[in-house]
């Protein structure tokens, strides 16, 4: 008996020498708070637990920027993190929370949509735990996410996720995942209350037009583009073609299907009186066949085993040594968005929401993605936010 406890013993300590400094790390990481300065457009900050109070309390909450301009016009939801492993929606929802100044109509600005997911990470895959955006001011450090929640606040996951109304059966995963939840249930799952509350925000404030913007591999068909219902679809195609013809960059426009539940650009279209609209830009990082999953891979896009594929015409996108850098995915964003908006007001003008100050796709190329955010220590204590 004495001589199993002496190997048992260093092996526990062994163990615990492991566990120890690698479950610190992570700990740090679900404790690390973005900082988010709010630009001079934003007039009031709130929570999406005001929508659905069922997320008091959770990590499922999380901050609502809200822009409003002098006149009165429409409003547009914009979302980002739904998947927290796909930073380029995140980066351009911040610059139009601190950059952009609204002179009709209103903006809401959900940056981190699934908060959880972007407390998360996806350790067998290597993710790195932050990237740096480097601005005129030093670096600025982001949580990189999963595209799930954290098992930690929802769990156990079912065998089979059945989508509520529909009840369609999907992989056990989606129950965490915030672009397979929609339209969702004030008493559901944590994610079927993260969808409800921004479905209650769009019923409760008439919200016209809502904007989730995504990354998507370059090998998966659904990349560079706009999904959009039947009910978005003229917008998006007008969108797409003047993006192409005013900025030379593509993104096509893909029909949302019917028959597949719980996305954003079907159920957000069915249950409320919004349009809307999916943003996908390519990135490399997520794709499978890559090298390891760094930090540069994840902004440069730069990958050789993804330029070889290139060559044999496996990806959906152009690609060439030049990579898919972060400041065109974000520009396309950017770009993309002020356009739906823009083709929404030609349409109807007493709805129109009027936006300035946010850069186009040209711009994010010239300046880089830092150069449009601000140093939290020369802002006003109270424009800064925590989340
Ligand atoms: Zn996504």
């Amino acid at each position: 008996m004495r001589m199993m406890w002496g190997i048992k013993a260093p092996l526990v300590l062994l163990w615990l020498c492991l566990l120890i400094p690698a479950g610190l790390d992570l700990y740090r990481h679900r404790h690390f708070d973005l900082t988010i300065v709010a630009g001079p457009g934003v007039t009031r900050v709130e929570r999406l637990s005001d929508y659905g109070p069922h997320l008091k309390g959770t990590v499922g909450d999380t901050l609502v920027f809200v822009l409003e301009g002098k006149e009165k016009g429409g409003k547009a939801l914009v979302m980002a993190n739904t998947h927290a492993n796909e930073p380029e929606g995140l980066l351009a929802a911040l610059i139009f929370i601190e950059n952009a100044v609204v002179e009709k109509g209103t903006l809401f600005i959900i940056p981190q949509f699934n908060h959880s997911a972007s407390r998360n990470t996806k350790p067998g895959d290597g993710y790195p735990l932050y990237f740096q955006v480097r601005t005129e001011w030093g670096k600025k450090k982001f949580r990189m996410g999963n595209r799930d929640a954290s098992p930690l606040d929802q769990w156990p996951d079912p065998d089979v996720y059945i989508h509520y109304p529909d009840r369609q059966l999907l992989s056990f995963i989606d129950a965490r995942n915030t672009n397979r939840t929609w339209p969702g249930r004030p008493n559901g799952l944590l994610m079927e209350r993260v969808t409800f509350a921004a479905m209650e925000l769009m019923r409760r404030e008439k919200v016209d037009i809502a904007i989730d913007i995504h990354g998507a591999e370059t090998m998966f068909p659904v990349t560079n583009c706009i999904v959009a219902p039947e009910k978005s679809i003229r917008i998006a195609t007008m969108a797409a073609l003047t993006v192409k013809a005013k900025e030379g960059f593509d993104s096509h426009v893909e029909p949302s299907p019917t028959g597949f539940r719980g996305l954003s650009h079907r159920e957000i279209g069915d249950y409320a009186e919004a349009m809307p609209f999916l943003l996908e830009a390519p990135i490399p990082f997520l794709d499978q066949p890559t090298g390891p999953k760094t930090e540069k891979l994840l902004l440069d896009g730069k990958d050789p085993f993804l330029l070889r594929l290139s060559r044999k015409k496996k990806l959906f996108v152009p690609y060439d040594e030049s990579g898919w850098p972060l400041e065109k995915r974000v520009g396309q964003h950017c770009s993309l968005t002020l356009e739906i908006l823009r083709q929404h007001a030609r349409r109807n003008p007493d709805r129109a929401i009027v936006v300035l100050g946010v850069p186009s796709y040209g711009d994010v190329l010239k300046n880089g993605v830092g150069h449009y955010f601000h140093d939290p220590e020369r802002a006003e204590r109270s424009r800064v936010h925590m989340n």
